[in-house]
């Protein structure tokens, strides 16, 4: 039986290598000339650059994708646990966060005397909602109410705190500022300002404080080759540098995969690709599941804005991963979540990867990218991505004492009209769809599509976005295929 995935991205490679070690033919149709959708590679000027993703977050989701192939991470890249795991930079404090849990909790009793004996008990919490998501929800496919119908499954709902928002259990651990911006930092990210974002979501504590923060040697490219060796070993095949354009259809099924080279007939197709993409373009009308106006009600995660910047030398004071929390948390998540605009002082991340991987820049160089969130939908210009330049580097000149802006080797920029043209992003999204309740589980875009053998896979669907996410959602696709098409 002949599958076609489209897309490979973390979710089409995960889909497309569980499909083949069970004994499905596969091929994989990608526009672009490399595997990694979003956690692809930019080299340039003898800089590498991660696209993507740069946090290696859930170790254990990496362990177990390989291990369900007999192998392991370490048979592919090479993982350094990160310490300090990430620093912090304030108005006038630069807080680094230790990777041992003793170092960490010496740092809250610094800040907030008693307050390690709370943080304990809100990770212990965090551990116990992380452990019931990864045994009991993420592995679904959310098709039906009644996959949670479990006694187990309902007892461990109300364990998990999706009824509280993340801010008011954060205010019950600390009252320090800065301590509160460490513990709702993970949530930033996920689409909701922490006030409207379920306490659930502190299961993302426990993966950033007490399972690490991982680099993998190379960069998380080398994550994206080793899962493409993967997929190579169990015989799937790729078809780069191809735009899937349309389908065909017999039947109420779909037949064959029309790209701008030439046609490929199949038996079922998996959309890692943009879902909005593929069934508001490219999908004929009476197949989507979905109207222009379900989409557009949709809530997204940020998008953002990322520069790319090689550096004649090294920048002083930062780590591997620093964030920016020198200006207002919440003015940022009004400008994203509520009253959209551009930020006025906007929070921001940076990565010097070089820091630890002398392979990512010349030598006494550094490469850096800069990642400042944005809503999404906003249409950017040279003129905002410049100004938003200028005002990072000066932020950073305060901070760190050096003027970027003198030391430039290479730059790039890349944005909103990127993501679009890159990915055929819907809304120039980047991280997907927001994680809120009313968007959780069964209230995600279904992966199965209206036609009988098509389904989608990817951060547009369950389990949501994340690389991790991502990996378990290839998964979860294929084992429906396996249940639904089985091979005689
Ligand atoms: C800037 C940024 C930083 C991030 N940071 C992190 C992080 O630190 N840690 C983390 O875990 N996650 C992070 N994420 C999220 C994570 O990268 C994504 O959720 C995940 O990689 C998405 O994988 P995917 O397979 O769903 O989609 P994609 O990676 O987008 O893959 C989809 C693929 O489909 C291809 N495609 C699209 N249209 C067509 C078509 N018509 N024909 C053929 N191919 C097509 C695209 O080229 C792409 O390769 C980040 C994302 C971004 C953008």
């Amino acid at each position: 039986m002949k599958v076609i995935v489209i897309g490979a991205g973390f979710s089409g490679l995960s889909t497309a290598t569980y499909l083949a070690q069970a004994g499905y033919d596969v091929e994989i149709i990608e526009k672009h000339t490399q595997p990694g959708g979003r956690g692809r590679q930019l080299k340039r000027s003898g800089f590498t650059f991660d696209m993507g993703p740069s946090w290696y977050w859930m170790p254990d989701v990496f362990e177990k994708y390989f291990a369900d192939f007999d192998k392991k991470p370490e048979d592919y890249y090479k993982l350094l646990r990160l310490d300090p795991s990430y620093s912090v930079f304030f108005e006038n404090d630069l807080l680094e966060i230790p990777a041992d849990m003793n170092g960490l909790e010496a740092l809250f009793e610094k800040l907030e005397p008693g307050s390690s004996i709370r943080l304990k008990k809100f990770l212990n919490d965090a551990a116990y909602k992380y452990k019931v998501g990864i045994e009991k929800f993420v592995h679904k496919p959310s098709l039906s109410v009644f996959e949670f119908a479990d006694l187990r499954i309902l007892k461990g709902l109300l364990k998990l705190d999706l009824l509280n928002n993340i801010r008011s259990s954060v205010k019950k651990v600390v009252s320090n500022p800065q301590l509160q911006s460490l513990l709702e930092f993970p949530v930033l990210f996920l689409g909701a300002t922490p006030s409207n974002t379920p306490a659930l979501y502190s299961l993302m504590n426990h993966a950033d404080m007490s399972l690490g923060t991982w680099y993998p040697q190379g960069g998380m490219f080398s994550v994206v080759q080793g899962f493409y060796k993967l997929a190579l070993e169990k015989g799937v095949k790729f078809h780069f540098d191809s735009e899937v354009t349309g389908f065909e259809y017999d039947n109420n099924q779909v037949v064959g995969v029309q790209t701008l080279k030439k046609n490929f007939v199949c038996d079922a197709v998996v959309a890692s690709a943009d879902y909005a993409h593929v069934e508001q373009n490219l999908l004929d009308p009476k197949y989507r599941r979905y109207s222009p106006k379900y989409w557009d009600k949709r809530k997204l995660a940020p998008s953002c804005f990322l520069y790319f910047v090689g550096l004649s030398k090294p920048i002083p004071g930062v780590e591997h991963h620093s964030l920016f929390f020198d200006a207002s948390f919440d003015d940022h998540a009004d400008a994203l979540y509520k009253n959209i605009r551009w930020p006025e002082k906007p929070l921001f991340y940076i990565s010097a990867s070089s820091k630890t991987d002398p392979k990512s820049a010349p030598v006494g160089q550094e490469s850096l990218v800069i990642l400042i969130p944005t809503a999404p939908g906003m249409e950017d210009t040279d003129e905002i991505l410049d100004h938003y330049f200028e005002l990072v580097s000066d932020r950073l000149k305060k901070h760190t004492g050096m003027d970027i802006r003198k030391h430039i080797i290479f730059k790039e920029h890349y944005a909103f009209r990127d993501f679009v043209k890159d990915y055929n992003s819907f809304k120039g999204n980047a991280y997907g769809l927001a994680n809120t309740l009313d968007q959780t589980a069964i209230f995600k875009p279904s992966l199965k599509g209206k036609l009988k053998n098509f389904y989608y896979t990817g951060q547009l669907t369950v389990p949501g976005p994340g690389v991790p996410p991502c990996i378990i959602s290839g998964e979860v696709v294929a084992n429906e295929i396996k249940i639904n098409f089985p091979l005689r």
